[in-house]
């Protein structure tokens, strides 16, 4: 049976950010490292996660601001996984065309972020965005060195990140910190992958679009050293998402992500036994 279409706005300072669905994942447990399979078990089954195939949200974002519009990574497209390839149909159902995108905020460049920049015959599918990227996230992708001391089944991660800036040639802009965008700032957070970067969407309240600083909400909130078999350095991952997480908590500050559950929107609350995440009230119109 056909869903409603997977997009939601929320008004953030002069911006509107529209989260797309790009679908979901079919992962497991298994990714994350660092705990016991009972605690493990123990927290999903608390969150009513059933055992099995555990299916992760996957999304990605829009950031209109005068005229403008930015996407903040593009989901995993058609190819990668049966769940995902979303996006580009809810961008549409939002009432926006692929052209109108004049910028890519990219968070890191795994292929579930990334692959959906790409369209059926593997060119560019925004023709008039440039993506921007951390200069240390482009870098790592493009050493062969990198490629050479990642395990095997782990290094199709290089070809994909190289094909998409490969298809968008002449139009990657790199970064370190600093304004992206208008009225958005990009704010390092590495470990998962080395330019892992989130975007601060500033505004009365400011927004931090977080990039993977979860995968598994529920598991992840209640143990933030934890980490995934995909990090780069997984020691300064979880580094990164222990004081990410006190600083947005302890700041009260509104968060939205890629794998966070749809519209993602939500805030962050600390309590004794590590972090929960509260989700914002869906409202039928954008203030
Ligand atoms: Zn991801």
């Amino acid at each position: 049976m056909q869903q409603g279409p997977g997009f939601y706005r929320r008004r953030v300072g002069d911006a509107v950010v529209t989260v797309l669905s790009d679908g979901w994942l079919d992962g497991s447990t298994d990714i994350v490292v660092g705990i016991d399979d009972a605690e493990k078990h123990a927290v999903m089954a608390r969150h009513f996660r059933k055992p099995g195939p555990l299916r992760l949200a996957l999304n990605s974002f829009l950031i209109a601001h005068n005229g403008r519009l930015a996407m903040v990574d593009a989901g995993g497209g058609p190819n990668f996984n049966p769940g995902t390839g979303k996006a580009a149909a809810n961008l549409r159902a939002a009432g926006h065309t692929a052209d109108e995108i004049d910028t890519v905020l990219i968070t890191h460049l795994h292929p579930d972020h990334i692959l959906g920049l790409l369209d059926d015959t593997g060119a560019a599918r925004y023709p008039n965005a440039t993506l921007r990227v951390h200069a240390a996230e482009h870098a790592h992708w493009h050493s062969d060195a990198a490629k050479a001391a990642t395990p095997e089944p782990f290094q199709v991660f290089f070809d994909a990140a190289r094909n998409v800036c490969a298809a968008y040639a002449g139009r990657v802009a790199l970064h370190e910190d600093g304004e992206v965008f208008p009225g958005v700032t990009a704010l390092p957070l590495p470990g998962h992958t080395p330019g892992h970067t989130g975007y601060h969407v500033r505004g009365e309240e400011d927004l931090l679009i977080w990039g993977d600083i979860f995968h598994i909400p529920e598991l992840q909130a209640r143990h933030p050293q934890t980490q995934i078999v995909f990090d780069v350095n997984p020691e300064l991952a979880a580094k990164t998402r222990t004081a990410t997480l006190a600083r947005v908590a302890e700041q009260r500050q509104l968060v939205a992500g890629m794998h966070l559950c749809f519209p993602a929107f939500s805030h962050l609350r600390a309590d004794s036994a590590g972090y929960s995440l509260v989700p914002e009230l869906w409202l039928a119109e954008v203030f």
